[in-house]
């Protein structure tokens, strides 16, 4: 089932807000007390490990932007990418959900996405694929995608 919104509860006086999907991302105030609403648990501030049992909850149904990184173990150039994935989890929070999927776990997820090298990070938008970004791109690079996305 796909919910066109999504509850944030205020972290001032408690009440819930709901949130239309098509307004994810944007910057949300309280409809009681006018309190800027925080995406803490929609947007962690790092990339959360996700697998073939977990895609779908944590990207598809996820009502906002989502970044995905594909990478493996033995790849040198996601060691330097996954700290920098993170970071930017960090600064786009409340605004650009952030996964990592460890392709030699996730053969389903490789397959159904056509990832065929690593490092891929793959943007979906509402649950759809939005773009693929191929290689360890630089942070500004990224950064101007995520933007693309907003
Ligand atoms: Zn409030």
């Amino acid at each position: 089932m796909v919910q066109d919104s999504f509850i944030i509860r205020c972290d001032r006086c408690g009440a819930k807000n709901r949130i239309p999907k098509s307004r994810a991302g944007e910057r949300a105030v309280c409809g009681k007390c006018r309190t800027p609403l925080h995406f803490k648990a929609e947007y962690p501030q790092y990339a959360i490990a996700v697998g073939d049992n977990s895609f779908d909850a944590e990207v598809i149904r996820f009502p906002g932007p989502v970044l995905v990184l594909f990478w493996a173990t033995w790849c040198t150039h996601c060691r330097t990418l996954l700290p920098i994935v993170d970071e930017l989890a960090s600064q786009f929070s409340g605004m650009v959900k952030f996964v990592k999927v460890d392709l030699d776990r996730s053969q389903g997820l490789a397959a159904k996405y056509q990832v065929q090298s690593v490092p891929t990070m793959l943007t979906f938008k509402n649950g759809r694929l939005f773009n693929r970004l191929l290689g360890a791109l630089p942070k500004d690079q990224i950064i101007h995608h995520l933007r693309a996305m907003l």
